[in-house]
């Protein structure tokens, strides 16, 4: 096995139980590793501290997989993290009865670089990592033995596998697919695109946030943008809205939206209207028709990939964040989202006050909201609090 040295005084990252070590703490490598191979983590003194997968083209250039330097990793270990991280989900009272669940949560459930999402019988697999790539079979056996699912599929075709010199992969790795697919959650009927939706086909993240809007939207006019296939939308429907104005730019999006509502007839259709339009562009001009909502829903797209593009992305944050402040009757409720990893939740929380502040709108905070719990955040890893949210009464 090769052996990573860090730079003198660079061990403390590792000691924290952080699994990422940067380029820039790396002093050298002895011995011959390919992208993905274990390398054994020392400090500069030679002392063991980690196990973790070398990746050369990143500059994350090995993310750990266990801090106890004897750990030998093999197909075994990896087989026994996977199954780890399904008990624990299925241990969760609040996901117990879920269709749709995220198994695997990357570095927070001690698996850099590897996601899988279950939807029913079917579960997707996203590797974006060096060290990812090279077990997939390992753990897709994993997630096969510890779930029991009829098919894996795999969409690793993110764009972060670029920086780990890897190509897109997609496709059926496992089993026979249905012929369409579709999950319960809450009470509302969804359908799943696995190959061509977006992530590994739906937004998990948010299941939590959309059963909060169900429960605030009675006798209320609802304004859901950004919607993708409708999730807030029906989750809005369900809880009794009035009506529910939906916009995305995405037509496929739109069209499972579609699709989403003719597979829930216990929802009354007859109050929905559906929009594909820019936000930007809508907001400003439901302006101008006059329109007010009581419960305005902002789920944007990652404007702010990493911190360095925060600067342009706080002024889209900020620019949508107060047309739809002022499109408010009183007492309506803004639930305002970012899972821009670059900005966090006190940005984000400044970016929202300084748009209350322009249009001279006085708003409170009643929730704070996050990712569900099936999303967890390692302590070690705060990085992995990508998804926040505020829900703010004017
Ligand atoms: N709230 C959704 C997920 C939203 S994902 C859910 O719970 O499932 C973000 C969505 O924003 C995508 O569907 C994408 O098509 C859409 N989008 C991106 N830029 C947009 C823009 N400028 N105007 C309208 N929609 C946009």
């Amino acid at each position: 096995m090769a052996e990573l040295i860090l730079k003198s005084g660079n061990d403390r990252s590792v000691l924290r139980r952080h699994p990422w070590i940067f380029a820039g703490s790396v002093d050298r490598l002895e011995g011959r590793a390919r992208p993905g191979d274990t390398v054994l983590v020392q400090d500069s003194r030679g002392k063991p501290l980690a196990r973790a997968a070398w990746s050369p083209e990143s500059q994350i250039r090995a993310r750990v997989w266990s801090f106890d330097p004897e750990q030998s990793i093999d197909h075994a270990f990896i087989k026994r993290a996977v199954a780890t991280s399904v008990a624990r989900r299925a241990a969760h009272p609040w996901l117990a009865g879920q269709e749709g669940v995220r198994l695997i949560h990357g570095e927070s459930d001690g698996l850099p670089g590897v996601i899988a999402d279950r939807y029913g019988a079917v579960v997707v697999v996203q590797l974006t990592s060096a060290g990812a790539d090279k077990w997939r079979d390992a753990i897709v056996a994993g997630l096969v033995q510890a779930t029991g699912c009829s098919a894996v599929y795999e969409r690793s075709d993110s764009d972060v596998r670029k920086l780990e010199g890897l190509g897109p992969v997609t496709g059926l790795v496992y089993g026979e697919m249905p012929e369409s697919l579709t999950i319960v959650e809450n009470g509302v009927r969804m359908e799943v695109d696995v190959a061509g939706g977006h992530k590994t086909g739906f937004y998990l993240d948010q299941r939590e946030n959309r059963q909060l809007t169900g429960r605030l939207a009675a006798g209320r006019d609802v304004l859901n943008c950004f919607c993708y296939t409708g999730g807030f939308s029906l989750q809005a429907l369900a809880g009794g809205a009035k009506s529910v104005i939906s916009i995305d730019s995405s037509g496929p999006a739109l069209a499972t939206a579609a699709r989403n509502m003719a597979l829930n007839p216990q929802l009354d259709a007859s109050r929905a209207e559906w929009r594909e339009d820019d936000v930007f562009q809508a907001l400003r001009n439901l302006k101008a028709e006059g329109r007010k909502f009581d419960l305005i829903i902002l789920d944007p797209p990652k404007f702010a990939p990493s911190a360095a593009h925060a600067e342009r992305a706080a002024r889209a944050y900020k620019d949508i964040n107060l047309l739809g402040l002022r499109l408010l009757n009183p007492g309506g409720i803004l639930m305002t989202y970012s899972c821009s990893g670059g900005i966090g939740l006190e940005m984000f929380q400044k970016i929202v006050a300084s748009a209350a502040s322009d249009v001279g709108i006085d708003a409170r905070i009643l929730h704070r909201l996050s990712a569900a719990p099936d999303h967890p955040v390692g302590l070690a890893v705060p990085e992995g609090e990508y998804l926040k949210g505020l829900a703010c009464q004017v």
